[in-house]
């Protein structure tokens, strides 16, 4: 019987009772063997998001006019930002649901101002090979065209390459502070040179290092330039949700000035509802995501997050030292921030994945190299140690020939056989398709 609406109603401690329970089966992030999607910055700061999203749940972004409290906190959250990553005056910006709402207005404002500036209604970009999906999607949902660049062997991506997919048509390039794989910050002077010489649009995108990077620089760690002290970029996306340890559905997009941001606006005038004015892609925006990520912004302060960004680098340096100490693994490229990924070549790192997983770790795997992924977070100082025993008995036991658990490691040996990876849509949207059955 497929599910329907209760009849009737529970109390309220009963759904709450039921919602616990099924937190069961979910990836245990909080005791740190989980590398991706939570970024834990301690039990205090889960307190205060959940406050001040409670706060707020109610109240909509969409309309600043009637809750001039959200337009207060969404122009706070956006200088901050733009201090931060070293703009003047002029930056200007909205904040998002998160990091593919940050990239697809970015990509629509590039688009727009492309169109009206250099008359291009057949718009390309040109990104890394690394680049996040977010930018295939813009390109997917935009109609905008998408070429990737590839990268050098030291994961960053090839300018050369970039520059030869440049066309006429080419309304803006791309690079990443740091890209998602490998966590090696591209050259983002040389792409927004390149960008300047070109005359197009250069977009940042730094959803992961945003909240990250300013602090790591200033605990001294030699990070390349990468923000608006750069000349020629032209937009920024960085995620709050991420190491701004906000609560989910928060990120923000930022402009060199408020002529760029203008392209990202929708506004209708005609409509029987009255003037309508949307400026990012939701409509309805929680006030509840904003409140909390201004909240926790002025909890943490710059001493908050410097402390989580020693401690985020202090374990990513241990954890490196551990994987590059064991026979057959190494850290790919020189990695800037928290996230990196290590792979071998002696050993099938998708199987040391399904070991790992069998003692309750959880580690994205990648491809092009095949490669085990860690995003650091503050949650990992007190299991850096216990990681890289596990990971020295799991990988040791596959080197001395015992086979793995069952896990991923035949589905990713079978995708990566498959020269054409386009060919393996059919079978995502399959995997979607089952995800969202019926029940
Ligand atoms: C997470 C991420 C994104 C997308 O952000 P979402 O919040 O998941 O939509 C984009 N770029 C990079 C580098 C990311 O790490």
């Amino acid at each position: 019987m497929p599910k329907t609406l209760p009849t009737t109603g529970k109390p309220s401690a009963d759904v709450l009772a039921d919602l616990r329970a099924m937190h069961g089966d979910d990836a245990k992030w909080k005791d740190g063997k989980t590398f991706s999607l939570v970024y834990y910055a301690g039990d205090e700061v889960s307190q205060l998001l959940k406050d001040a999203y409670g706060e707020f749940i109610a109240e909509n972004g969409l309309s600043p006019v009637a809750f001039p409290s959200l337009r207060k906190m969404e122009c706070e959250v956006v200088s901050i930002a733009a201090s931060l990553f070293n703009g003047d005056a002029d930056v200007a910006g909205t904040m998002t649901s998160g990091g593919t709402e940050s990239i697809m207005m970015a990509v629509k404002a590039a688009r727009d101002f492309a169109k009206k500036t250099r008359g291009i209604t057949a718009p390309e970009m040109v990104v890394p090979c690394t680049i996040h999906p977010a930018f295939d999607k813009a390109a997917h949902y935009f109609g905008v065209k998408i070429l990737h660049a590839k990268t050098r062997p030291d994961f960053r991506v090839d300018l050369e390459d970039m520059e030869r997919l440049i066309t006429p048509n080419t309304a803006l390039i791309v690079g990443s502070a740091p890209p998602y794989p490998h966590g090696v910050i591209d050259p983002i002077s040389d792409i927004a040179a390149l960008a300047t010489k070109k005359g197009v649009w250069c977009h940042v995108d730094a959803c992961l290092g945003g909240f990250f990077l300013p602090f790591a620089e200033k605990l001294g760690r030699p990070i390349p330039p990468w923000d608006l002290r750069v000349p020629g970029v032209h937009s920024i996306s960085a995620d709050l949700h991420k190491y701004g340890y906000a609560a989910k559905g928060a990120s923000v997009v930022l402009y060199r000035n408020g002529g760029l941001r203008r392209h990202q606006f929708f506004t209708w005038g005609g409509w029987n509802g009255g003037l309508y004015a949307s400026p990012s892609f939701c409509g309805t925006r929680p006030g509840g995501a904003i409140a909390a990520a201004w909240a926790v912004m002025h909890h943490l302060g710059e001493a908050g997050y410097l402390a989580r960004a020693k401690s985020v680098l202090a374990s990513t340096e241990k954890l490196k030292a551990g994987i590059n100490s064991t026979p057959g693994l190494r850290v790919l490229g020189e990695p800037h921030a928290g996230v990196f990924s290590f792979g071998s070549e002696t050993l099938n790192v998708y199987e040391l994945g399904d070991a790992m997983d069998a003692r309750g770790w959880k580690l994205d795997r990648q491809m092009d190299p095949p490669a085990l992924h860690c995003m650091v977070t503050p949650a990992h100082e007190k299991v850096a140690d216990v990681f890289i025993t596990d990971l020295k008995e799991c990988a040791a036991s596959l080197a001395a020939g015992h086979p793995a658990p069952e896990g991923s490691a035949a589905m990713y040996g079978m995708v990566g056989a498959i020269g054409d990876r386009t060919q393996v849509n059919e079978f995502l949207l399959d995997f979607l398709d089952g995800l969202f059955e019926r029940v």
